[in-house]
């Protein structure tokens, strides 16, 4: 069975054909880029996705030397996102579907970002950090369902970065420009709000605080490094609780920030002191793509069988990992 899965939830519009071997025969993808300083204006990204579509699209069936005729069901990325991106893919989808006459799969696209993290690092009952633009989750697989055991309260590790970034007038995303200027770091640590809750973290006051040290005229480097040393120490923190209350012997990180070198190494420490193998999502498909919605719409289809009517193929900004029903686990 071939899957084509369609993903737009926010600025990236990518197309990818995978086989139910879990083989990706093509990942195709173009990413919306703001102008430097500016972050994500849903009207303008989903215009990027609407002027990128059909070539993306059709890399993603050249490079697999596969047709429309040939792909069994269609994938889209149905939630969470940014509602005029997700309308993108999901019309482009529906169009596709009815057309060729395809059963179509709305995916999570959290879910995605889970479960091609499996597929790619082969960890089979992991904990899980998602760490993206729009997610930073602890999750643990549990009767049916990723289940939460802490988020953010406020607002995504990703964009904590992103924001900051771009408050210095980086382009976004920043993630890994930060990640550049805290390496050149004499590791000089300047104090920031360090907050855990429960199991929960909330960055909102770390982004003000970091700010206030730019404007103190702070190296900046310095302030990148003890950015990252704060809320990779919360999220850290968070993950070693969870561990320690699963007891799995697995963790996996996927997600955009999955990138950042120095969240492994402290991820890592924290796998060490617990006997845990640490997973860590191979960057090329850390970030958002269609591989991550074709394969889970892959296992979605083989394991339940269930389409949706396209008449009934709606998105849900809002959807929650931890409502979605997952067939295809032990
Ligand atoms: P996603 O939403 O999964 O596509 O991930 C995008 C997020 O990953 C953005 O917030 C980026 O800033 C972040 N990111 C990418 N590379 C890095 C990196 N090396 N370090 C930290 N964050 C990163
Ligand atoms: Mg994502």
């Amino acid at each position: 069975m071939r899957c084509l899965g369609v993903e737009s939830t926010a600025h990236t519009f990518g197309c990818s054909v995978v086989d139910s071997s879990g083989k990706i025969l093509s990942d195709a993808r173009d990413i919306f880029r703001p102008p430097e300083g500016s972050g994500i204006h849903p009207r303008d990204a989903s215009r990027h996705h609407i002027e990128v579509s059909s070539s993306v699209l059709k890399e993603a069936l050249d490079s697999a030397k596969t047709s429309m005729s040939k792909i069994d069901i269609i994938g889209y990325s149905a939630g969470p996102g940014l509602g005029p991106c997700l309308r993108v893919g999901a019309v482009v989808s529906r169009a596709l579907a009815g057309f060729y006459n395809k059963p179509l799969v709305p995916v999570n696209h959290a879910l995605g970002h889970v479960e091609l993290g499996t597929l790619l690092t082969g960890a089979s009952d992991p904990l899980v950090l998602l760490v993206s633009g729009g997610h930073s989750m602890i999750l643990a697989y549990s009767n049916n369902c990723w289940r939460v055991f802490g988020e953010t309260l406020d607002t995504t590790v990703g964009q904590l970065l992103d924001q900051f970034g771009r408050a210095l007038g980086f382009a976004s995303p920043c993630g890994a420009r930060i990640e550049a200027l805290a390496k050149k770091s004499s590791g000089r640590y300047l104090q920031l709000p360090y907050t855990v809750k429960g199991n929960d973290v909330s960055f909102s006051g770390l982004l003000t605080a970091a700010l206030r040290l730019v404007s103190e005229k702070n190296e900046l480097a310095d302030v990148c490094y003890s950015l990252q040393e704060t809320a990779f120490a919360m999220l850290a923190e968070a993950t070693e609780r969870a561990l320690s209350f699963t007891g799995k012997t697995e963790m996996m990180i996927v997600g955009g920030v999955a990138a950042n070198r120095r969240l492994a190494g402290m991820l890592e420490v924290a796998c060490d002191r617990h006997g845990a193998k640490l997973h860590v999502c191979p960057i090329k498909f850390a970030g958002d793509n269609g591989a991550q919605i074709s394969w889970t719409a892959i296992q979605e289809y083989q394991a339940t069988g269930k389409s949706v009517k396209i008449e009934k193929s709606t998105i849900r900004q809002s959807w929650r990992l931890d409502s979605v029903d997952v067939k295809w686990r032990p």
